[in-house]
């Protein structure tokens, strides 16, 4: 197999006669791409050059763990009285809540809008939560959130976080047509406001180049599963899963093949996308602070059924409790669906993400992510079914192996 090389500074100018100029800065080790070993002229602008990454085990500052609240219909977004309540839900968002959270708080505040009531509760502080709280607050309600944890105590920022707006979002048959319809409304209204976060200090949302690297070549496909059966709640196949993204092509930026020539990789096919990622540290904190500014209040409080919330003083009430429905809501139509990502420090002079071999890294402003996406070939099966909300080291580390063997295959000329 063809393989990469790192540069080092010494090494970048020994072959600098066959690069043409390369501007570096002192003590900076880049990937160039493979033919530029061979001394192949390829213009400046096509030559990708990016900061070497050497993930370590011995390098984890925290290993997080986060279930995905899956539910084969798609999210739980109707309507139900309790006592005088009127309690509109807004959850299970499966492996999409960041990616839909803009556009699902639209479509229930649009619902809200339509009663009298200028006060609104809203239950949980989680990403879906939290969004649905500045929803209501710029369409003129006074709102509180009433949540056991905030946001960065929350199963969402234990994520990847990045756009994944149809990542285990639901079945296809189950969910049916109509949801697809709703998936498209959420997934443009969201992209749209996530646009007005970027180019912010801080950088609480921004894109990365992210490269799809594979062994094989990317139109060889496992032999498609046999036909679903009748439409059921339990995912049992990869295939069952809804994949809505072609629905958005004209908004997402098109994944591009790299030309073998360009290829910095020790991985004979790549790809390069620019991706949406969300910083959590900064975006979190920017929307709780919004959310203060624009006279929101939290009260800390645990419910233990549904009937406590009959005692708030809000007529009209928000539901965003992500997974934890299914034990203080009774809900079994939602799965479990286990993930697992390990933290690196931050590593601000490489800023790009991989996925390969079954696993991701996404180099972010608060720490370097690595998840176990797909290791044993499950596919979107893997973790269904999962409530094992406990680290798991070895897991990380056979993620964090993936990578480290990869930039091993890609040795440091002239170090
Ligand atoms: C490994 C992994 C990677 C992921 N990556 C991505 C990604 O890249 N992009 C993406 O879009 N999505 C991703 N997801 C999915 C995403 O994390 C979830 O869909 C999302 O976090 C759900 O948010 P939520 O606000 O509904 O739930 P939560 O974050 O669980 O928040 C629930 C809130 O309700 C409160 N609450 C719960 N029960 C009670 C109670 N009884 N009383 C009071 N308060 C209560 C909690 O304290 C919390 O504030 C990923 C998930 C996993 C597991």
């Amino acid at each position: 197999m063809d393989t990469g090389r790192i540069l080092s500074r010494r090494g970048v100018f020994a072959g600098g006669a066959a690069l043409g100029a390369v501007t570096m800065m002192a003590g900076e080790r880049v990937l160039l791409p493979h033919a530029a070993s061979a001394g192949d002229a390829l213009a400046p602008q096509h030559r990708p050059r990016l900061a070497s990454l050497h993930p370590r085990v011995d390098q984890i500052t925290d290993i997080k763990v986060c279930i995905r609240p899956f539910r084969a219909a798609g999210p739980r977004l109707d309507v139900e009285r309790i006592g005088d309540r009127t309690i509109f839900h807004n959850y299970g968002h499966g492996g999409s809540g960041w990616s839909l959270s803009w556009g699902s708080a639209n479509l229930v505040v649009g619902k809200v809008a339509a009663t009298l009531n200028r006060r609104v509760a809203v239950i949980g502080c989680g990403i879906v939560g939290l969004t649905a709280a500045l929803t209501a607050q710029r369409a003129g309600f006074d709102v509180t959130i009433y949540t056991r944890d905030l946001l960065p105590h929350t199963r969402s920022v234990r994520a990847n976080g990045s756009w994944t707006p149809d990542s285990r979002i639901a079945l296809t048959q189950t969910a049916g047509p109509a949801f697809a319809d709703q998936w498209e409304q959420m997934a443009r209204f969201s992209w749209a406001t996530y646009r007005t976060y970027l180019g912010l200090s801080g950088a609480p949302i921004m894109f990365q180049d992210n490269y799809i690297l594979s062994d094989k070549p990317f139109d060889d496909k496992p032999p498609p599963a046999p036909p679903a059966g009748a439409p059921g709640r339990m995912p049992r196949a990869t295939e069952d899963f809804a994949t809505y993204e072609s629905r958005i092509r004209d908004i997402v930026p098109a994944v591009e093949d790299i030309p073998e020539a360009e290829n910095p990789f020790a991985a004979p096919h790549a790809r390069r996308q620019s991706l949406m990622i969300y910083n959590f540290g900064a975006y979190g904190h920017l929307l709780l602070s919004e959310f203060h500014q624009a006279g929101g209040r939290i009260v800390i409080r645990e419910f233990h059924s549904p009937q406590d919330l009959t005692s708030l003083p809000e007529k009209v009430i928000i539901n965003c409790p992500g997974y934890a429905a299914r034990d203080w809501w009774r809900d079994d139509s939602l799965i479990p669906v286990r993930g697992q990502t390990a933290w690196l420090p931050p590593r601000p002079e490489a800023p790009y993400g991989l996925d390969y071999r079954g696993a991701a890294l996404l180099s972010k402003t608060d720490g370097v992510m690595i998840q176990a996406v797909d290791l044993d070939g499950l596919g979107e099966m893997t973790g269904v079914g999962n409530s094992f909300e406990h680290p798991d080291p070895t897991e990380a580390a056979r993620a964090i192996g993936i990578f480290a063997d990869l930039f091993a295959r890609m040795p440091i000329v002239g170090g």
